[in-house]
Order: structure tokens, then sequence, then C-alpha cells
């Protein structure tokens, strides 16, 4: 891996490479110091050494007048000047010896002139000794001594003059000596200085080129950044600035990126997205403008916003907006706008203001179509509210646990109460009147009435306020979602269904009783007459009584119909259901259409069938005949009406299909409901009464099963119907099955 030359191994450099030079620059002035030292100590040995050596020069002439002296006087003071002397001089010699020690030439001058003294010394020494013993001719004496002595004494004056000579010359080169050293010390000191600012010049150029020019570079793209300018291209180099540099590339990259994505989320913003000054002039605004205000955005931009309100909210809105300058966090509020086409619309703003901006930051979202739809709503509401509050049907709102907790004001009138609050809070099962004498707790009485009226009307019977009760009918449904664990709950009086029913039965009872069976008497004596039993009639007369009896007979026909279809639709008419074998049933049905057929020339084919049902067979039977009749009531003279049975799962379907005029799509749905007729002459002219098929519906229905038509125009019908089979028997046994009465009371005459 390359060596990163990293911002702080720069700082180093530029610190550590002068360091070291002065490091360098100062031991080499060290080195020159001390060398200087060297010299001058060399120097002051050289002086000592002469100056010891001049000291030779007179101590002799010290001794000798001490010693001239000590003869004259024999003072004790004059000896002991004359043994200082002595000392002082081998003293001396000792030193020279000393400091010449290193120097082999001059230590043997040394010692030869050490060698004199010694002998000089002695030969002084003994003359001393001499005279204090015997101061006899001490003058002659001394002369002698001197004789001896002077000419070894010049010898030596002349060797340590010359010696001295040597040294003071060898002493007069060290100034030159040291005067190099000073000018190699001055040159040192020059070209150490001039080293330091060159080095120095040249670091600074070196840190400003790379450096201190990158940073500027990076300087220059902060102010290109904040303006949105392009960046200059990445700077070169492996330390903390080319990194921090390629950081802040990526950085304008992802800011650029930003803004671009921001710049299209405003563009193609569906809201009005704009910025306003302090003074609610449009700084900018989205293109959006165009498109829900109607307005260019490019024209908004300098005019005030406040141009787009009605007058009269005008001021409000600056009101508004003055609030906001200085505030820090989002506010929002409603407003009309008056656009340019004359158009209202119901404007949501979200505004916030930006210091840093100085500018109104606003999302202006248009809600006048949720405007719309909520006063639609409201409308809606107060409708459903004045349908529920103006029913004729007790409303209420209930919880799982049976306490009401709304009600309409009929639930008020219902119940007799003076206040439709008075309900709210009271049980479900308060409003009825208790069924059965045992005490049965009254959550057992909720579960029940919850599991007999729920998605079904449930006859009740209801107690008022009074204490009086009516019979009513209570049809409960969730509402609210699935866990919104409430109900609706509906309530009507039927007093007066009570009453027309009460009404109807005694109707029927006498229809059947007092029409039936005078009808039945008027047919009985119109036959008797046909065949001449109550004497001949003239052929007039026979032909009015044949029309007579037709009559009589269609209007039992339709009396028993009537009866049928009442019992049956109420539920009255008692069925045997059984698991028997369809085909004796089909035979029966047959052959009781025979001679009708026959009439018609009209063949019935039907073929042996294994099929079981679970069937009441006289019902059955009933339905057969109904519907062969129809077929071949319908079908052209020389024709077959065929009669076909197929298993469909736990069902088995019969289908009596003819040849006849078939029936149009328009009335398929319509047939089953009483007294619909393809044709109006059909009840006239085929004899019917339109009752037919509402009875085969009602029967087959009671059996569990179901009944339809297929048919095409000229073509002929398919009347079927399917009836639980042995499968179905074995699976279950129909819950009307068990329930229904066994006895035959009451069993319709089949026609
Ligand atoms: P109706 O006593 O009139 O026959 P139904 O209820 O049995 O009463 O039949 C209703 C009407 O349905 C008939 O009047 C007739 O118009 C039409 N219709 C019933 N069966 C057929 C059929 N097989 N072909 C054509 N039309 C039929």
């Amino acid at each position: 891996m390359p060596l990163k030359f990293t911002l702080a191994r720069q700082a180093y450099l530029l610190i550590c490479i002068p360091l070291v030079f002065q490091i360098c620059f100062v031991l080499a002035l060290i080195v020159l110091v001390k060398d200087a030292n060297e010299q001058a100590a060399v120097q002051a040995k050289l002086k000592e050494k002469i100056g010891v050596l001049e000291d030779l020069y007179s101590l002799p002439v010290q001794m000798r007048t001490a010693a001239k002296a000590y003869m004259l006087s024999s003072s004790q003071s004059d000896m002991t000047e004359f043994e200082n002397a002595r000392q002082q001089m081998r003293g001396d010699l000792d030193k020279l010896l000393k400091m010449t020690a290193n120097i082999p030439a001059q230590q043997a001058i040394i010692k030869k002139l050490d060698r004199d003294i010694v002998e000089g010394l002695r030969r002084a020494d003994e003359f001393m000794a001499l005279i204090q013993e015997d101061k006899t001719n001490v003058a002659e004496r001394f002369n002698e001594l001197m004789q001896v002595m002077i000419p070894v004494e010049i010898e030596n004056v002349k060797t340590i003059r010359s010696f001295v000579a040597e040294l003071k010359s060898e002493d007069n080169k060290r100034p030159d000596i040291q005067k190099s050293l000073s000018d190699q010390v001055v040159i040192l000191i020059l070209i150490g200085v001039s080293a330091v600012v060159i080095l120095d010049i040249a670091l600074a150029v070196w840190f400003s080129n790379g450096t201190a020019k990158r940073l500027s570079i990076l300087m220059d793209n902060t102010a290109k950044l904040a303006l949105g300018k392009e960046l200059n291209p990445p700077t070169k180099g492996s330390d903390e600035i080319t990194d921090l540099d390629e950081v802040f590339h990526s950085m304008a990259a992802v800011l650029r990126d930003a803004e671009q994505k921001e710049r299209a989320m405003v563009e193609n913003a569906v809201d009005v997205i704009c910025s306003l000054d302090s003074d609610g002039k449009f700084l900018r605004v989205s293109p959006a403008a165009a498109t829900v205000w109607h307005v260019d955005a490019e024209e908004l931009v300098g005019q005030r916003v406040i141009k787009l309100f009605p007058p009269e909210q005008r001021e409000q809105f600056v009101q508004t907006l003055k609030s906001l300058v200085d505030r820090r966090e989002k506010s929002e509020f409603e407003s009309l706008m008056l656009l340019p086409d004359g158009s209202t619309r119901h404007i949501l703003w979200s505004v916030q203001w930006s210091r840093a901006e100085k500018a109104l930051f606003c999302v202006a979202h248009d809600i006048t179509e949720r405007k719309r739809n909520e006063e639609a709503l409201r409308e809606s509401e107060a409708r459903t509210r004045l349908v529920i509050e103006t029913m004729p049907v007790g409303v209420m709102l209930l919880d799982r646990r049976g306490q009401i907790n709304q009600v309409n004001p009929m639930m008020r009138k219902l119940f007799l109460r003076h206040r439709s609050d008075e309900l709210i809070g009271s049980q479900l099962t308060d409003l009825c009147a208790t069924q059965n004498t045992v005490n049965q707790p009254s959550t057992q009485q909720l579960s029940e009435l919850f599991d007999k009226a729920m998605g079904r009307f449930q006859e009740v019977t209801a107690k008022r306020a009074n204490g009086t009760e009516f019979p009513a009918e209570v049809l409960l449904t969730p509402f609210g979602g699935p866990n919104s664990g409430k109900l609706l709950g509906m309530i009507m009086d039927v007093t007066e269904r009570h009453e027309i029913e009460r009404f109807k039965n005694e109707f029927l009872g006498v229809v059947s009783h007092e029409l039936r069976n005078p009808l039945t008497a008027i047919r009985g004596s119109l036959k008797m007459m046909m065949v001449g039993a109550l004497g001949q009639q003239t052929e007039q007369a026979q032909k009015a009584i044949t029309i007579a009896e037709r009559s009589a007979t269609r209007l039992i026909g339709l009396v028993n119909d009537l009866l049928d279809a009442e019992k049956l639709e109420a539920g009255k008419l008692d069925m045997q259901f059984e698991l028997r074998p369809l085909y004796p049933i089909l035979e029966m049905g047959v052959e009781s259409v025979k001679a009708f057929a026959d009439d018609h020339q009209v063949t019935v084919q039907y073929k042996q069938t294994e099929s079981l049902v679970y069937a009441d067979d006289h019902r059955i039977v009933q339905v057969l005949i109904n519907l062969l009749s129809n077929a071949i009531k319908y079908s052209p003279k020389g024709s077959t009406v065929r009669v076909d049975v197929v298993s469909i799962g736990d069902l088995d379907e019969v289908r009596i299909t003819d040849q006849g005029r078939g029936i149009p799509a328009s009335h398929v749905n319509s047939l089953f409901q009483r007294f619909k007729q393809v044709e109006r002459s059909d009840a006239t002219a085929k004899g019917g009464t339109g009752l037919g098929l509402v009875i085969c519906k009602a029967i087959i229905e009671q059996h569990m099963g179901t009944i339809g038509v297929e048919s095409e125009i000229g073509k002929g019908s398919t009347f079927w119907f399917r009836l639980p089979n042995k499968i179905a028997s074995a699976q279950s046994t129909p819950a009307h099955a068990l329930s229904a009465p066994r006895d035959r009371a009451g069993q319709p005459e089949i026609i």
C-alpha cells in the first residue's frame, strides 16, 4: 500500500526538516566552540609554561642575593628567603616536568635543566651549610662557588631563553588559529541561517502549492455548492484534503440528486406548492397552479396571494399570514379561493415560515371535492336520520348484551314513553312480555331472542310502559362491521296485520264453507240437468246449462286454488314427508291427466325410475297434475309430453317437457307469482286461474326443493322441480319434516 501523505505527516515534515537542520547546525557550532576552548586551554598552558620558565631566570638571582645577605648578616630571614627561592625553583621544575610530560623534546630540555639546577642547588646547599658552621673567608668561598656556577647558569639561561622564545613563537601563532575558528563559526552561522531561510521558503512554497491551494479549492467548492454551481474538478493527493474533497463531491452529488427529486416532486405534485414573502407576494409557484387554479405559475410570481381570495376573506388571510411570520411551527387552515375563471374552490393551506429564507412555504390542497362529499354525506345523514325518525317502525341500536343505546322517535310512541331517552339503557328483554310461566333468566331469554330474530322477523309480545301488551315483530342485524359489537334492531307493531289475518281467516272460512259447498251443489244439479236426470231440456237450455256447469267448475277450481295457496303460504297445509319411490308418484300423476291428455290428443311419456325422494306423495302428485295439465293445455294436437327424471347430487329433478308455444323470456321469472299468465286469454280459453304454479312453488319449497322453467318461444317448455333424494335424506332429516304435523286433516282436494 502506498504511503499516505496525510496532513499530520505534512505537518511533521514542516516542523521536523527545519528542526533536524537546526540540530545539525547547533551540533556543528558546539564542535567548533569545543575546539576553540581546547585551543584556549592549550594557549593558557603555554603562557603558564613561559611564566614558570621566566621564573627560572630570576630565582637564581634571588637565591644569590639571599645568600649574600645571609653571609653578611647571618639573619634567619635571609636564610628563609633563600630557602623559599630554592623551594620555588624545585616546584617550578616539577611543574615544568609535568607540563612537558607529553612533549618528549621539551621534556628532554627540562630534564637537562633539572639536572643542572639540582646540581647547582646541591652546591648552594653545601655552601650554606658551610657558612653556618664556619664564617671565615666566606666571600672567597662564595666567589669560588660563583665561578663554578655562573657558567652553568649562563648556559641554562640560554637554554631557557631559546625554550621561551620557541614557546612564545608558538604562542604567537595561536591568535591565527582562534581567528580561523571564529571565522568558521561566522561562516557556519551564515550558512545555517541561509539554509534555514531557503528551507523554510521551500517548505512554505510546497505547502502553499499542495495543501493550501487544495484547501482554497475546497473553500471555493463550499461557496459553489451554496450557490448551486458546478464544483471544481476533484483535487489530486493522498491526504485528508483529498478525502474531504471526495466526500464533498459525493455529498454534492447526493444533494444534487435530492434537489432533482425534490424539484420533480414539487413540479409533479397535484397540490400547488408555493413560497410567499412576508407581504404575501408569490416568490415561486409550482406548475400545478395551471391545472388546479387555472393560472400560469409564472404569471403569479410577484403578485399578492390575496388577489385569489374573495374580498371578505382577504383581511383575515393577511392577518393569518402575519401571525405565522416568525412562528416556527406549521399551521393549517382552510379558505375559499376565487379563481380567474370565476369558480370558487375550498383550499386547505399548510404554511410554515422559514426564517433562513424569509419566506412562507405553503402547500395548497384543493379540498373542494372533499367538502362537496362531506356536504353530500351530511345531507344524506340528515335524510337518513329523517327517514329513521319518521319511519313507522321502531329502530334501535343495541349492544351484544341487549342494552339499548339509541332509539328513533317511533320507539317512544310504540312503548308509550314520555321521552326517547327513557328507553336508553334499558334491556331489549324489558320491552318484551315474558312468554313462559317459568321464571326464565333474562340472559337466557335474550340469547333465545337473538337466535330467533337475527336476520329474520320474529314475532314477540311487546309490553308498553303502562303494562299493556301488543303483538310485534323484531328483526336484529349486526351493525357497523363484525367487530363493532353493535346490533340494529327493528320493531314493528303488527296488531293491524293480526287483525287483517284474523279477518282473512274468517273470510277463508266463509269462502270454504259458504261458497264452495253451495257451488259444489250447484255444479251437481247442473250436471244432473245436463244428463237429463231432471227432465229433457231444450237445445238452447242445454247449451246454457253446459256453460253454467263449466263456469261453476272453474269457480270451484278457483276457490280451491285460492284456499290451497293461502294455506300453503301460511304454512297451514299439513304434509307427510317420507323417503318414497318416485315412480308410483309419477304413475299416479300421469294417470290423473290421462283423460285430459286424450281429450287434447296429446301423448304423455314417462319411464321407470329407481329414484327415491323425500316427499309428501299427495302434494307431489298435485304438482305433477298441475304441470302436466299445463303442458297438455299448451301442446299442439298429436304432440308428446315427456316426463324425465335426472339426479343432481342430493336432489332428483323431474322434468316435464312439452312441444307447445313456449314462454317469452320476459315472463319466465314472473310465472310463479299469483295470477300471472302469459296471455290474457289463457284464463278463459285454457280454463286457468293463474294460481297453479304459485301452489306448485309453495309445495316444492316446503319440501326444501326448487322449481323453475326453461323455455324457447315456438319450441316448447320444460318445467322442472327438484326434491331431496336418498342422499340428502341420509345426510340429514329436513327440519320441517320433523316439525310437520303428522295428521292429514284439512288436506286440500286435488284438482
Ligand atoms: P293456469 O291456471 O292459468 O294454468 P298456472 O299458474 O298453472 O295457471 O300457469 C300460469 C300461466 O303460465 C298460464 O296461464 C300460461 O300462460 C303459462 N303456462 C303455464 N304452463 C305453460 C306451458 N307448458 N306452456 C306455455 N305456457 C304455460
